[in-house]
């Protein structure tokens, strides 16, 4: 989310210094540059991390020539670097098989549980294949849920992170922007995510609302025509019951275009069952509830009206920075540490279930290329104390007791222990 400098080696000279600056503002010098640089294959390399040249290499796309980073190294970036990535991580990423999310010539390349080709209804539901890596004894998802694909999303263009200079900037309006652009590098399965996905952003209209309405009605059109399913990502809304069953729906509608979008009971009762921190995040002011959803569409856009209905999804609870969160302790940190100021990322769980070594959140400020973990011990049963003491030997034994830091939310929910200060 942030542009640092690079350099591009230049044969029989000193390599090519860029600013940051210099990158944003000089369009069509920095497009030549790199169309040479494409040419006689010059290496690039960005410098995010003080003493360190991370290699880049130059590619030719169709919004022109760009700067890649090379598979497997977007961990090596600075978190807030924009080369920063997931292909190669220690989050619930790592418990994929190998490709399931890989990034080849700059497009990240998700390999989803669920496919956009329209089926009869009846088919049987799609299994998650799942192996065991020998060496560790963990599981291997070999494809990604909607869960893994938003939790993809939402590290690989580092919404999960919060700065200082982001305060008042974050709304609906801005991630959704961002989204729809990051999009374009992105492939769900066989499709560009670009021309499957629609960003319904709530409260939106006239002319701010011109990018979101244009782009879904180009999903849904072709969705349509194509006999594709489309996906959405979206804010749940009006959770309400009906004969005894829980419904909710999606706030999709803008100044004159609409989805209306059937989601059947039994959808929503999965929901309940699987996320239901996210289904209390719904209607509330403090909380979002974010929808990734795979629909067909049913009547075609007609005056301005799509119908649909809703086949798998799934939900995510976020703080109003919408910044996610595995429990209401963790919504009260994040919220804290937006307060004071600090930098952090929260590490997302994809569709793993093992979490032994994924800390509740990271700060990014304590210390220099440091990333501080912060735990939130928020239960009291003999299972979760056992992941409790496992959690805390493993940060004892590779940061040291000064090295993490930790909340024992069950014994007091009040008073929470000063967090180590900012460093840098
Ligand atoms: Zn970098």
């Amino acid at each position: 989310m942030k542009t640092y400098p690079v350099e591009i080696e230049q044969p029989g000279s000193q390599p090519k210094f860029y600013s940051a600056e210099y990158q944003v503002s000089q369009g069509a010098r920095l497009q030549s540059d790199l169309e040479r640089a494409w040419n006689y294959d010059l290496q690039a390399r960005c410098l995010c991390q003080q003493g360190k040249k991370l290699p880049l290499y130059p590619r030719k796309s169709p919004k022109g020539y760009i700067i890649c980073r090379y598979p497997d190294t977007g961990r090596d970036h600075a978190k807030d670097c924009t080369f920063y990535g997931v292909t190669n991580t220690q989050s619930g990423a790592a418990d994929y098989s190998p490709g399931v999310i890989r990034l080849e010539d700059g497009v990240l390349k998700i390999r989803p549980l669920h496919g956009l080709t329209r089926r009869p209804p009846a088919e049987p539901a799609v299994e998650m294949p799942v192996e065991r890596d020998k060496a560790t004894n963990r599981k291997k998802y070999g494809r990604a849920s909607e869960l893994g694909v938003l939790h993809t999303i939402w590290e690989e263009f580092q919404v999960n992170q919060w700065w200082p200079r982001m305060q008042g900037k974050r709304s609906w309006f801005t991630i959704g922007r961002y989204l729809l652009e990051k999009s374009r590098m992105v492939k769900y399965g066989q499709s560009e995510l670009s021309a499957a996905l629609a960003i319904l952003v709530p409260n939106c209209f006239g002319e701010r609302a011109r990018v979101f309405v244009e782009q879904a009605q180009a999903v849904f059109a072709g969705a349509n025509k194509n006999k594709r399913r489309f996906l959405i990502l979206c804010e749940m809304t009006r959770l309400t019951q009906v004969e005894g069953r829980p419904r909710c729906t999606i706030d999709g509608a803008w100044s004159n275009y609409q989805l209306d979008a059937y989601i059947p009971p039994e959808l929503v009762e999965s929901w309940v069952r699987r996320y239901p921190l996210a289904m209390n995040a719904i209607d509330t002011d403090h909380s979002h509830c974010i929808g990734l959803l795979i629909g067909e569409v049913q009547n075609p856009d007609k005056k301005g009206r799509v119908g649909a209905k809703i086949l798998h999804g799934a939900l995510m609870p976020v703080t109003r920075q919408f910044i996610p969160y595995d429990s209401s302790h963790e919504a009260k940190l994040a919220n804290i540490l937006v307060e004071t100021s600090r930098a952090f990322s929260k590490p997302l769980r994809y569709d793993s279930e093992d979490d032994t070594t994924l800390p509740d959140f990271l700060l990014l400020d304590v210390r220099r290329g440091d990333e501080y973990p912060c735990e939130v011990f928020g239960m009291n049963t003999a299972d979760y104390l056992a992941r409790r003491q496992a959690k805390e030997a493993f940060y004892n034994s590779t940061r040291g007791m000064d090295g993490w830091w930790h909340w024992d939310a069950a014994a007091d929910a009040e008073s929470i222990p000063p967090l180590p200060g900012p460093g840098r």
